[in-house]
């Protein structure tokens, strides 16, 4: 199997991050790059650089006005006398129905739903890089590879069509399915990420063309809070083609598994025509954020089980953060879904 990815994306190098209120370093680093490219090499895959893709695949996710503020407000923070070193947004509208403001503070709010995806002068590239491994992944399939894995970093799932958020600035994963439709009339996207993929779920959530399942730890008292509860089902022509399935924090393998399966009802049910899957690693039991208990023989029977679906994949990497199990947890994923085969 290829696996995509650019030297660009390692360069978004995030300082900051507010945890309870409390500042600490920021837990999306560089590093799981080496990681992650160390677990892809040892389960056999070929690393491939992605071609420039333009803007175009991005903007069919995102709206005009998130892309220029993205592309453009790491330049402008840089004019405010006294402003913070990276772009972190300090005041938010408590709902959107205001009106569009003029100021880089003002859209910074606007744009960034919490203090943990800092922007730099390199995050613009990183994640346009990172964005172009999925595009890059999803041709690929289209191309008749049964199976790619994108090694996306930064990540992807908590960017809305216009809002970043959670380590994520330009949403791959939807990236990736919105690709796939060019031949695929029914694309679904299953998350296993430890945090609801509440960005993909706003994307497509009045779509009934693409169905968004996402495993996770319950939201109650876990990130992102605002969704990714069972009664989000989607609205208007999406109603019904959005499935969140909130597991006990701490779950463990076996029900991780039987709740995948659940899943897999639902997608079948839709007949989809290729499938993404949100591969985050952050539901071990050893990463920092300690949400679920899946192990690392757990991560090689979820991509046998997903594998089983027999569908066109595009395997996107979403969270999963520094513990000395990273790559071996991307190792075990891919051998179980039978990366060398593919
Ligand atoms: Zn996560």
């Amino acid at each position: 199997m290829k696996t995509f990815y650019a030297e660009e994306q390692k360069r978004h190098d995030p300082k900051a991050f507010l945890s309870s209120g409390a500042a600490q370093p920021n837990p999306e680093q560089p590093d799981r790059v080496e990681r992650l490219l160390a677990g892809a090499k040892a389960a056999g895959c070929e690393i491939v650089r992605p071609r420039n893709h333009g803007l175009g695949p991005v903007a069919a996710v995102h709206t005009p006005e998130y892309l220029d503020f993205l592309e453009h407000i790491y330049a402008r923070w840089q004019r405010i006398e006294g402003a913070s070193a990276e772009v972190i947004p300090n005041i938010h509208p408590i709902a959107r129905n205001g009106s569009y403001p003029a100021s880089a503070v003002g859209q910074a709010g606007y744009h960034m739903a919490d203090t943990a995806c800092p922007i730099s002068g390199e995050t613009w590239q990183s994640a346009l890089w990172s964005a172009w491994s999925a595009v890059e992944a999803a041709e690929a399939v289209i191309s008749g590879a049964s199976a790619a894995y994108a090694l996306c970093r930064p990540p992807g799932h908590h960017a809305f069509a216009d809002v970043a958020g959670g380590f994520c600035f330009i949403n791959n994963s939807a990236v990736a399915a919105q690709v796939l439709r060019r031949t695929a009339s029914r694309v679904a996207i299953l998350d296993v990420d430890l945090h609801h993929g509440n960005g993909t779920q706003g994307i497509f959530y009045a779509r009934p063309d693409v169905l968004t399942v996402s495993l996770h730890a319950d939201p109650v008292r876990f990130y992102p809070f605002f969704w990714g509860h069972a009664d989000e089902r989607g609205e208007g022509p999406g109603l019904g083609y959005n499935f969140n399935l909130p597991l006990p924090r701490k779950s463990t393998d076996a029900a991780f598994l039987e709740a995948l399966e659940v899943t897999f009802q639902r997608i079948r049910a839709f007949s989809p025509d290729a499938l993404v899957v949100a591969l985050g690693l952050d539901a071990f039991e050893g990463d920092p954020f300690g949400g679920l208990s899946v192990t690392t023989p757990g991560f090689a029977r979820i991509g046998e089980a997903i594998a089983k679906l027999g569908l066109p994949t595009v395997i996107v990497q979403e969270g999963g953060y520094l513990c000395d199990e990273l790559g071996d947890n991307l190792t075990a994923f891919l051998t179980g879904f039978g990366c060398t085969s593919r």
